[in-house]
């Protein structure tokens, strides 16, 4: 039995400024499959497409052409209503700005997207989210807003809100961008533990070949076209799967950077 692609582009294309006197192709035509639990970098200079290509694959976006699949479902198919759907239960998203939400405990961040998903909230939640917060090495912060969590914190807490829907793939754009690179080493590091135990797909943008070099596969991406698409040895050094979380110093709330 062939298993199912997680993700399957055909010939995706992207203009943006569609009809006016702006309008410009940044995306050509890409084909591109991710099968499951892949664990995927995304390279490729800055304005060649790659946050186009993401924000397209993680449904928050329409291709101008071309066919996008995902998790066995054809997005062109659905409305909006539908496509909202299809991202809250398929695609995790991290980022480089992590976007949490300030006002919220760490805990309630992570609890969001359930709570979006059902409409109201319920004790599983809340047993799932601190799951998660203690999987990510948090479970000391989980009642600290994220603002008084350092950048790598921060990070850790979006991960885990990421993975609170069980998607099939997380999208990540340059996630470690704005950490030094020892938090950048366990928020990586991370990532590829929950990709181990869980089969989840990633595909993570990342500027840094040293972190790229840690994925099995590394896609090149120069003028909206793939310009390499390679499997990778991921370095050896780095796949000893001794993660920061299961380090019992790391739940003690003491600042990382
Ligand atoms: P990358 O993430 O690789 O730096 P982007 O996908 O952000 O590249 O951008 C690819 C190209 O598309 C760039 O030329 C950028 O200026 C353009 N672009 C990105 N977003 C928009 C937008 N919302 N409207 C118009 N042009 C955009
Ligand atoms: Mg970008």
């Amino acid at each position: 039995m062939v298993e199912q692609a997680t993700l399957c582009l055909q010939g995706i294309r992207k203009s943006y400024g569609v009809g006016s006197i702006a309008e410009a192709e940044v995306l050509h035509g890409i084909d591109l499959t991710i099968n499951k639990g892949e664990f995927t970098a995304l390279i490729g200079p800055s304005g060649s497409g790659k946050s186009t290509l993401l924000n397209l694959i993680g449904l928050l976006d329409r291709p101008t052409a071309g066919r996008l699949i995902i998790a066995g479902v054809e997005a062109a198919s659905l409305d909006d209503a539908a496509l909202t759907r299809l991202r809250a239960s398929t695609v995790g998203f991290v980022f480089q700005h992590h976007n949490l939400l300030q006002a919220f405990t760490a805990q309630e961040n992570v609890m969001l997207p359930l709570l979006a998903a059902r409409g109201h909230a319920d004790a599983g939640m809340q047993k799932r989210a601190s799951e998660l917060i203690a999987a990510v090495g948090l479970t000391a912060w989980s009642d600290h807003l994220t603002n008084e969590l350092s950048g790598g914190q921060q990070q850790r807490v979006a991960i885990a809100r990421a993975l609170v829907m069980q998607p099939a793939l997380v999208l990540a754009d340059e996630p470690t961008g704005n950490l030094d690179t020892e938090s950048a080493n366990s928020v990586f590091r991370l990532m590829r533990q929950v990709n181990r135990d869980s089969a989840t797909s990633f595909l993570i943008v990342t500027h840094d070949p040293r972190l790229a070099r840690r994925c099995d596969r590394i896609i090149e991406l120069v003028d909206g076209r793939i310009f390499s698409d390679r499997a990778n040895q991921a370095q050896e050094e780095d796949m000893d799967g001794q993660i920061a979380m299961s380090d019992p110093a790391r739940g003690k709330p003491t600042r990382e950077q």
